[in-house]
């Protein structure tokens, strides 16, 4: 299943169930259900609740980047919100 990491900031998450390193990337993962459950039980969400389900990248940042989050994951900047 999908699961979106805590903040941008944290791209990479081991799995205690597993043992397995998650890769975050664009902020999202897809990860066995048992890993996901570990994964939210650290912060991360479902994207689902984000309101970005729909696409990859639901911010613009000016440096032309579409990060998943509101601030930039390659330069930090504020990303402005795709309608
Ligand atoms: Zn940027």
């Amino acid at each position: 299943m999908k699961v979106c990491s805590p903040d941008s900031l944290c791209v990479e998450i081991d799995s205690s169930a597993t043992g397995k390193r998650y890769n975050f990337r664009k902020g999202i993962a897809d990860v066995p259900d048992r890993d996901a459950k570990t994964i939210l039980r650290e912060g991360g969400f479902l994207p689902s609740l984000s309101g970005t389900a729909h696409s990859a990248g639901g911010f613009a940042c000016k440096c032309g980047f579409r990060p998943f989050f509101r601030t930039c994951s390659r330069c930090g900047g504020n990303a402005e919100r795709m309608i």
